[in-house]
C-alpha cells in the first residue's frame, strides 16, 4: 500500500520549518514534499538590513534541495499555479500536477501594492522590503538617495498586518544616515494606519506606546496616525488623516526622495477564492487545530492564514503573524499530523504568542504579548542596545536551523522555558 503524501506548499519562515518537523514526526509513516516557488529560502527579517548594505543578499539565503534531498524530502521549486481542493491536487507552473493527501499552506503574502495609486517598487514610486530582491533594489535606490538627501517618509499603508518592521526600518535609516553625518539633511515622517504609536496591530504591547514614541521623538521622526494613503507620485504622497467615526480630519502632501510603505497583505492567487477554504482577501480559514473546517485534510500556517483584527479602528488595521507565532503554527500541524496517521484526532493548539525584535541598528525594542488579544497573561515591552544583539542571534540561530534541516536545539528549548514561552498550549 502506497504511503499518505503531506505536501507543503512555500519554503518561507514557516513552511521550510514545517516540512523538517513534519518529516521528524511522521517518520516513514507518510511520504513529505515541499512545493516552491524558488530553489532558495530568504531569512525576510533581516530585509531591512539588506536595505542599507548591513547585509548582503546572499548572507541571508539558503540554497535549498541539498538539504530536502539528505531529509528525505521531495522537492520542487516549480511554484503552484493553482489549488484544486477539491481534487486534492496541486496543478504547478511546470505543467504537472501534484496530488496529497494532506496540504500545509504556508504561501505567505501577496503584496497589496495594487490597491493605492502610486505605490511599491514595480509600477509605483516607494521602495519595498518585504521581500529580499526588494530590499536590494531598495539599496540601490538608497545609494542614489543619499547623493542627493531629501525628506524620507516611511510606514504602513491601510489594511497593512505587519508594523514592527516599518518602525524598524524607519529607526535603521536613522541610524545610517547619521552614521553618514548627513542626517540633517533629511526630514523624516512616520505614516500609519495604526490609531496611536506602538498598536501595532495588536492595541499594544506592554509600554509600547511610550516607548517608540519616544525613540520617535529622540530621532526627530515626525509622525501620522490613523492615516490613509491615497495616492503616491514621484516625490509626492497623499495621505488623509481618518477621525474616529470615519471622517477626513486632516490632509497631507508629503514630499520626499526616498519611501517605504510596507504595503496590505492578501492571500496569494494560486489559493485564493476557494469556497470555504480562503476568507474575501484570501487568508486561510483554520480552526484551533491550524485546520481548515470545510478541507479538514488542508492546515495552514503563518501570514497567509485569517485572523481577525484586535477590535475596530479608523483606518483598518491588521494583525501580525511573526516569527515565533508562526513556529508554535508549524508544531501543532506537525503534532496533529502524527496523531491523524495514528488514526487519533488532532489536539493541539498553537499558542499564537507574539514575540518580536525590532531593531534599531543601534538598540531596539522588544515584546512578548501572550495571548496575542489583550487582555493578556503577559503584556512585557523593553528597550535596549541587547535588542539588537538579540536580534543578530535570532539571524543566525534561525538560518542554522534552515541550513541544518531543522530541529529545535536545546537551547532554544531551554530559552524557552526559561522565559514561560511555549508552543502548545497545554
Ligand atoms: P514567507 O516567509 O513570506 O514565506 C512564504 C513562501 O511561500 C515564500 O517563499 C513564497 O515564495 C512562497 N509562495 C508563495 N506563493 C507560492 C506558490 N504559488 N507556490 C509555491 N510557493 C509559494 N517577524 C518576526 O518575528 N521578527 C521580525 O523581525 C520580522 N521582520 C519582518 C520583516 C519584514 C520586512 C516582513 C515583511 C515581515 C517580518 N516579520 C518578522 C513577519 C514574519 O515573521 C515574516 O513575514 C515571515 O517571513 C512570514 O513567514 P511565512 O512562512 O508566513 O511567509
Amino acid at each position: 500500500m502506497s504511503k499518505p503524501k503531506i505536501v507543503v506548499l512555500g519554503a518561507g519562515l514557516g513552511g521550510t520549518i514545517a516540512a523538517y518537523e513534519i518529516k521528524a514526526a511522521v517518520g516513514e509513516r507518510a511520504d513529505v514534499m515541499m512545493v516552491s516557488a524558488s530553489d532558495t529560502y530568504s531569512f525576510i527579517p533581516s530585509n531591512p538590513w539588506v536595505a542599507v548594505r548591513w547585509r548582503a543578499p546572499e548572507a541571508i539565503q539558503v540554497f535549498l534541495p541539498p538539504i530536502f534531498a539528505k531529509k528525505q524530502i521531495g522537492f520542487t521549486a516549480a511554484g503552484a499555479k493553482r489549488l484544486h481542493a477539491a481534487e486534492k491536487r496541486l496543478e504547478l507552473n511546470d505543467g504537472i500536477s501534484v496530488d496529497y493527501d494532506y496540504l500545509v499552506i504556508a504561501t505567505g503574502p501577496d503584496l497589496a501594492f495594487d490597491e493605492i495609486e502610486g505605490l511599491g517598487p514595480h509600477a509605483g514610486h516607494t521602495v519595498s522590503i518585504c521581500q529580499t530582491a526588494h530590499a536590494s533594489a531598495a539599496a540601490d535606490a538608497f545609494d542614489r538617495f543619499v547623493e542627493n538627501p531629501g525628506p524620507i517618509v516611511v510606514g504602513a499603508v491601510q489594511g497593512a498586518s505587519c508594523y514592527g518592521p516599518a518602525y524598524e526600518f524607519a529607526m535603521i535609516l536613522d541610524t545610517e544616515l547619521r552614521r553618514r553625518k548627513i542626517r540633517d539633511k533629511v526630514p523624516m515622517t512616520f505614516v500609519t494606519a495604526e490609531p496611536y504609536i506602538g498598536h501595532l496591530g495588536l492595541d499594544g504591547v506592554g509600554d509600547t506606546k511610550s516607548l517608540l514614541e519616544s525613540e520617535l521623538r529622540n530621532r526627530h521622526i515626525k509622525w501620522i496616525t490613523n492615516a490613509r494613503v491615497t495616492k503616491v507620485e514621484q516625490g509626492m504622497m497623499h495621505v488623509e488623516e481618518i477621525a474616529e467615526g470615519g471622517a477626513v480630519a486632516r490632509t497631507h502632501d508629503l514630499p520626499f526622495g526616498y519611501s517605504m510603505m510596507l504595503p496590505a497583505f492578501r492571500g496569494v492567487p494560486a489559493v485564493n477564492n476557494i469556497e470555504g477554504l480562503t476568507n474575501p482577501r484570501g487568508f486561510i480559514l483554520v480552526d484551533k487545530h491550524q485546520r481548515n473546517p470545510a478541507f479538514p485534510e488542508i492546515f495552514g500556517l503563518g501570514v497567509c492564514i485569517a485572523i481577525p483584527p484586535t477590535g475596530p479602528t479608523p483606518v483598518p488595521v491588521g494583525v501580525p503573524k511573526t516569527g515565533f507565532m508562526i513556529e508554535s503554527m508549524v508544531t501543532a500541524i506537525a503534532a496533529n499530523l502524527d496523531a491523524i496517521l495514528d488514526g487519533k484526532a488532532p489536539t493541539a493548539e498553537a499558542t499564537w504568542n507574539a514575540v518580536c525584535l525590532a531593531d534599531f541598528g543601534d538598540g531596539g525594542v522588544a515584546f512578548v504579548a501572550q495571548p496575542q488579544i489583550p487582555p493578556r497573561n503577559v503584556n512585557w515591552s523593553a528597550r535596549g542596545k541587547w535588542v539588537h544583539l538579540a536580534k543578530i542571534a535570532f539571524e543566525k540561530y534561525f538560518l542554522r536551523k534552515v541550513r541544518k534541516g531543522g530541529g529545535e536545539p536545546l537551547y532554544e528549548r531551554f530559552a524557552l522555558h526559561i522565559m514561560g514561552i511555549r508552543k502548545l498550549r497545554t
